[in-house]
């Protein structure tokens, strides 16, 4: 079994998008800017932002956070996402979620400027990547085919499984699974069998929520797993959705938590900012 590491490799890329923005700053007096939107104070959220406005920091990104209070209006963050929209400074745009209940999540997303979604949650972006046309694709699912390239792990052609299918995980996953001509096998709540689906699957993507959830009987010999779970557990542990003691003795590459799809995440999210960046230089 061989650690799909993440940790590594988001730190090469970070690197990477490091020096490519001293370029554009030396070569086109470009600063990459993102904006991020934190509604409410929810901890997992806040943390969250804080790890990606640190990351900026890290590679030279200038970032800026709208923090508003959960009783905010729906006219007013759609009033700050057209205010970035406008902002030359902003080239990426991010809303993180969830946003509160009384919030019309769809119709935020669907405000910010397609060019610079760099989370890839707008619907012409997602229609884009369903088409395999150039996009921004959603960080987390971009992140995992980032990792699987860096092992040299060829998916054309390999049965896959992808077990979850929210808009922001499981659906773009498959897409770019589709896209790199893997067969695809999408599953989810009301899925009869799931092992009968996991079982025959080469490549096993997990993206839930559910600690626990993918057991050893469920995995085929040899299988390549990857699991996008992020779950606290009541004493503190970081855990994913596999059970990654007993999995790992099976699988042939597997991916920890932490320390796997998590910190490809965020460095997929610099990427599409330095991507979104690079659009100034033409316009
Ligand atoms: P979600 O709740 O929006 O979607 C969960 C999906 O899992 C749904 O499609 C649902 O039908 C399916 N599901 C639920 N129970 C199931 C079961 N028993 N069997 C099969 N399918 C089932 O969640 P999400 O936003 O897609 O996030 C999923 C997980 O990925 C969470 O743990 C989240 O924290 C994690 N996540 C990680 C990263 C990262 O950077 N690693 C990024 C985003 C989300």
């Amino acid at each position: 079994m061989k650690l799909l590491d993440g940790k590594k490799l988001s730190e090469k890329i970070k690197e990477e998008v490091k020096k490519d923005i001293e370029k554009l700053q030396k070569e086109h007096g470009i600063t990459p800017g993102l904006a991020v939107v934190l509604v409410g104070d929810d901890p997992a959220s806040h943390t969250y932002v804080k790890m990606k406005e640190r990351a900026c920091k890290e590679v030279g990104i200038y970032s800026i956070v709208h923090q508003m209070p959960s009783s905010i209006s729906q006219k007013e963050i759609e009033e700050t996402i057209l205010m970035m929209n406008k902002n030359p400074n902003i080239d990426g745009i991010l809303v993180q979620l969830p946003l509160p209940k009384h919030i019309d999540t769809t119709k935020i997303l669907e405000l910010i400027a397609p060019s610079k979604d760099v989370d890839g949650f707008h619907p012409y972006n997602f229609g884009r990547l369903l088409q395999g046309l150039e996009t921004f694709a959603p960080c987390t699912p971009l992140g995992v085919m980032e990792l699987l390239k860096e092992y040299e792990i060829d998916v054309k052609g390999l049965d896959a499984c992808v077990v979850g299918a929210s808009n922001i995980v499981g659906k773009p996953m498959a897409a770019l699974l589709l896209n790199s001509f893997a067969t695809v096998d999408i599953c989810h709540i009301y899925t009869k069998d799931l092992k009968s689906h996991t079982k025959k699957a080469d490549l096993l993507v997990v993206g839930v929520g559910k600690p626990g959830l993918i057991t050893e009987d469920m995995v085929k010999d040899g299988a390549i797993v990857v699991d996008i779970g992020i779950n606290r557990l009541e004493n503190g542990k970081l855990v994913g959705d596999v059970d990654f003691e007993n999995v790992s003795k099976k699988a042939s590459y597997i991916t920890p938590v932490p320390g796997g799809v998590g910190p490809m995440t965020i460095a997929m999210l610099l990427k599409n900012t330095l991507k979104a960046a690079y659009k100034r230089i033409d316009s």
